[in-house]
């Protein structure tokens, strides 16, 4: 942890040499000191430590000085550090500039040129200044930070980012922090752009893209090699499994996410009917852990990266990635999963990420302290995302088109929520509509058999209401059923004939699509049991399939 920070100002060398070797000898064990010649360069220094999240206790500045009085000077850094003492130095006749300091400027103390002796004229003010100042300091964060406004998609994008790569950071809200609103005002003059995102040391990021974010992150985005035995698109559950079994016996594996590792399950605040975790897991922790055996037995993730088409081929298939590059390999597992159904009605997309979340609860939950939210959807999903909001939110009410949530929902959530005050069930009720002009204002709720929607505040709304096949990407490559699930083994057997196309002398495997050597496992398989262990399970066999595979060509 760095020492809190000393500001000496002044233009005179001299005199600036004098006053750092006084401080120097009084406060260096506990503080930093830090000098400037001018106004301009002591605004500047206190902009670039507030971006570094430095603490700044004390301001001390010579009256005189060209362009910029100490007066001016300290008005101008106390916007940046509302809470540094700030001390004048001055001569005789600046003593009415001091005077009026102190109201306008907030100045906590005037000191007359020279000081000497230091014991009796300076140490005495500034120890007790210091010591006040000490009394309400609080370290700093000392990790990355988030500046943006709440409510932004551009903002939820970053925080949603970080929190499902468990990156620790502190999110600020530039309309409640007016220092950091001013410092980042100073880093794009022409229009503020937000979010910026500070890191504790280099530069800070303004409107990053996660792809950015990823690198300066050191998350590798690009593929180490041209050729791998196995590539795996997409780091859910099922994805990572295949991965640790691949990489563990001995495949060159390539895992593929086109997000962040964990899938669906990532988002999910708590799975607790997953082998093994008698209290529950949350899908962040059960992906870091995964992330972190595969990596551990040789597998490289690459993420975010999205595999933008594939190309079947004997006996290599090739991937093409988003970034435009390619990657070959003797077999691949497609692992894409599901993504969330959208909402359609009206003004909801126009207000996504600004008060409306898909999934998300994750990011959000802390943002939703007092507020009203509502959740649409009666699926486990929404449950838990109903338990972990009622942490904070004032009320919580879940929205469901059926007569009871029992029908999709775990009995042992429904109880749960029973017995949470603050979550009600809205039971035969949709959603209308949203209201809203920056961010959501309203939603507009019709109830029943009721003709006409009624309008209710809403601070925030999430939604669960189900996903589809992400599998447009192997359109017209592999077989899929009319939903877009991928056909895999028996299910390609149509009257015991092979699929089109399909040139070997034996049956697909059981996780094998119509495309020799390509695999299909987890929630984007035709027929799989959409949960975490059967996605893991559906991995790990791939696995043993492709070995067969391999064995053949
Ligand atoms: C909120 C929530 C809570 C849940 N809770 C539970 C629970 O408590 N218990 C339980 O058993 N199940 C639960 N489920 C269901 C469970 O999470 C899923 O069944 C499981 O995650 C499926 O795993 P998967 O790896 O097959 O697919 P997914 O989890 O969907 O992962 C697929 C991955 O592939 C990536 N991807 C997609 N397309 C591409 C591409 N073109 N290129 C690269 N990557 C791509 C995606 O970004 C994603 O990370 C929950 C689901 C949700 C949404």
């Amino acid at each position: 942890m760095s020492k809190p920070i000393i500001l000496t100002v002044d233009d005179e060398a001299e005199v600036l040499h004098a006053i750092e070797r006084d401080l120097r000898s009084r406060y260096a064990s506990n503080y930093r000191i830090m000098k400037a010649r001018s106004g301009a360069s002591a605004l500047d220094t206190a902009r670039k430590l507030k971006e570094r999240d430095q603490s700044v206790a004390l301001f001390l500045s010579d009256e005189r000085m060209p362009q910029m009085s100490g007066t001016q000077t300290l008005e101008q850094v106390r916007r940046i550090y509302p809470d540094a003492r700030k001390v004048l130095l001055t001569a005789y006749a600046d003593t009415q500039a001091a005077i009026v300091g102190i109201n306008d400027v907030g100045l906590d103390h005037y000191l007359m040129k020279p000081w000497d002796p230091p014991d009796e004229r300076l140490y005495p003010v500034l120890d007790e200044l210091l010591e006040d100042w000490s009394a309400s300091y609080r370290p700093p964060f000392g990790g990355i930070r988030v500046v943006g406004t709440a409510w932004s998609p551009t903002t939820h994008a970053v925080k949603d980012f970080l929190s499902r790569r468990q990156v620790p950071y502190e999110w600020i809200d530039v309309d409640q922090d007016e220092a950091m609103r001013e410092v980042c005002e100073g880093l794009s003059p022409n229009g503020t752009r937000l979010p910026v995102v500070f890191f504790p040391d280099g530069e800070p990021m303004l409107e990053p893209t996660t792809e950015q974010l990823a690198e300066r992150l050191g998350l590798k985005t690009k593929a180490g090699h041209p050729f791998y035995d196995l590539v795996v698109a997409g780091a859910g559950p099922c994805g990572l499994a295949a991965a640790v079994y691949a990489a563990s016996e001995g495949l060159k594996t390539l895992l593929l996410e086109a997000d962040a590792p964990g899938g669906q399950a990532g988002t999910s605040s708590a799975i607790e009917n997953y082998l093994g975790f008698p209290s529950g897991i949350s899908g962040g922790d059960l992906a870091r852990r995964a992330s972190a055996q595969a990596q551990k037995f040789g597998a490289e993730l690459v993420s975010p990266r999205v595999v933008r088409a594939v190309e079947a081929g004997f006996p290599y298939h090739t991937a093409t990635l988003d970034d435009g590059s390619k990657v070959s390999c003797y077999s691949l597992i497609v692992a894409t999963g599901m993504e969330v159904r959208r909402l359609e009605a009206p003004g909801v997309s126009e207000l996504t990420g600004a008060g409306i979340y898909y999934g998300a609860a994750l990011s959000e939950a802390a943002s939703c302290r007092d507020l009203d939210v509502f959740i649409v959807g009666g699926a486990n999903s929404a449950g838990q995302a109903a338990m972990l909001i009622s942490r904070y939110a004032r009320k919580v009410s879940m929205l469901i088109r059926g007569d009871s949530p029992a029908s999709g929902m775990s009995h042992y959530l429904v109880s749960r929520i029973e017995a949470t005050p603050n979550i009600e069930f809205l039971t035969r009720t949709q959603v209308h509509s949203v209201v809203g002009e920056a961010r959501l204002e309203a939603v507009r709720l019709l109830v029943g058999d009721e003709p006409e929607p009624h309008e209710v505040p809403a601070d925030a709304m999430f939604i669960f209401i189900g996903a589809s096949p992400r599998t447009d990407v192997l359109e017209g490559v592999v077989a899929l059923d009319p939903a877009g699930f991928v056909l895999c083994g028996p299910d390609l057997l149509k009257g015991g004939k092979r699929p089109a196309g399909w040139k070997l002398d034996r049956d697909p495997f059981m996780l094998e699509t119509s495309v020799p050597g390509i695999f299909a496992a987890g929630d984007a398989r035709h027929g799989s049991t959409k949960r975490v262990a059967a996605a893991v399970g559906d991995g790990s066999s791939a696995v043993g399939m492709v070995h067969r595979y391999l064995a053949t060509v």
